[in-house]
């Protein structure tokens, strides 16, 4: 199969249709509807197989990992996603390995009605680029540098659970038969929290998606917003495997430098913690309260007991 009948299979007829689409794939570029009044947002991330994901990877988790990463950037800004590029790197051409790619990244594309646009096909090896866009009301888009001394800070869902499934596919971990399915879940096929996001607009004072580790994604919200904050691990929400697995792991240090959770990690200040009350219940993830902004630059957790813990690495760094 060549690229052009590669496309057409694949990619030219998809199940999304949004009316916002004037030209969608097939001709030299899309052309799009924005809404009136609406902000545009736009994200990009690209995928190389081996560093972002490891090579045994299903094809149905790469196409789906693929959107996710970008949806919960737009989620971390409060956007509704709307269209997506694909640019697709490929050793050869293996219409199974597409097929199967295609459903992962289509099912997650139908879920938030988000529509292909366009792309690239390209022959060499395998990555994966999407660049995703949005919309906010105007001004709306939560930015990190919006947290104040005072405010609360939460995640959503549960942290590390991604790091513990990669740990057990490297064979590194030895995880109880009943965790398996749903670690390799949180690090292959991760849920963008992209309702919470547009939830949070007019609640947050700051929003970021944690991908390289809670420690390091809250740390560019302190250094943007200018402030520092205290976390207490205690609080920290952990899944029951992770629960399970906290002395095999090594207690709290998957769940802080870990990257790969693709949650939310956001500020408020504590009036608003009424506003989000109010929204909790819509969400399954649950928010979780982990600690507090305050004015003295730098992160500090806070063990059970009251002393300080040392972080060995503040998460993924690829350059380091
Ligand atoms: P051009 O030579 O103008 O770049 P291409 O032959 O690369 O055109 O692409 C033809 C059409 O197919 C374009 O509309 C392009 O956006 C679309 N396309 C190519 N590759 C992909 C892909 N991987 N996913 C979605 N659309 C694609
Ligand atoms: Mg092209």
């Amino acid at each position: 199969m060549n690229e052009f009948e590669l496309i057409d299979r694949f990619f030219a007829s998809q199940p999304i249709a949004r009316d916002d689409v004037i030209v969608g794939i097939g001709d030299d570029a899309a052309v799009l509807a924005p809404p009136a009044g609406q902000q545009l947002v736009v994200t990009t991330d690209t995928l190389v197989a081996g560093v972002h994901f490891p090579e045994s990877t299903p094809p149905h988790s790469v196409g789906w990992k693929a959107l996710a990463v970008n949806l919960s950037d737009l989620a971390a800004m409060g956007a509704t996603p709307a269209w997506f590029t694909l640019n697709l790197t490929l050793p050869q051409s293996d219409p199974a390995w597409v097929g199967a790619f295609a459903g992962g990244l289509y099912a997650l594309a139908q879920a938030h009605r988000v529509q292909l646009v366009g792309g690239d096909t390209t022959q060499g090896p395998l990555s994966i680029t999407i660049t995703a866009c949005g919309f906010v009301p105007a001004s709306a888009a939560l930015l990190r540098r919006g947290a104040r001394p005072g405010d609360r800070i939460y995640v959503t869902g549960t942290l590390g659970d991604a790091g513990l499934g990669l740990r057990y596919v490297q064979g590194q971990l030895d995880v109880p038969a009943a965790f398996r399915d749903q670690l390799r879940k949180c690090l292959d096929e991760p849920a963008p929290r992209v309702r919470e996001g547009e939830a949070l607009r007019g609640i947050a004072s700051a929003c970021i998606d944690v991908s390289d580790g809670l420690a390091a994604d809250l740390g560019h919200i302190l250094d943007a917003s200018g402030a520092g904050a205290t976390v207490d691990l205690g609080r920290l929400p952990l899944s029951d495997a992770y629960k399970a697995l906290w002395h095999a792991v090594g207690g709290w240090q998957v769940a802080l430098t870990n990257g790969d959770d693709y949650e939310l990690c956001f500020t408020l200040p504590a009036d608003r913690a009424d506003a989000l009350d109010g929204i909790a219940a819509r969400f399954a993830c649950g928010f979780a309260c982990i600690g507090e902004v305050d004015a003295t630059p730098g992160l500090r957790l806070r063990s059970v007991d009251g002393s300080l813990y040392q972080a060995e690495t503040r998460g993924y760094d690829h350059f380091r």
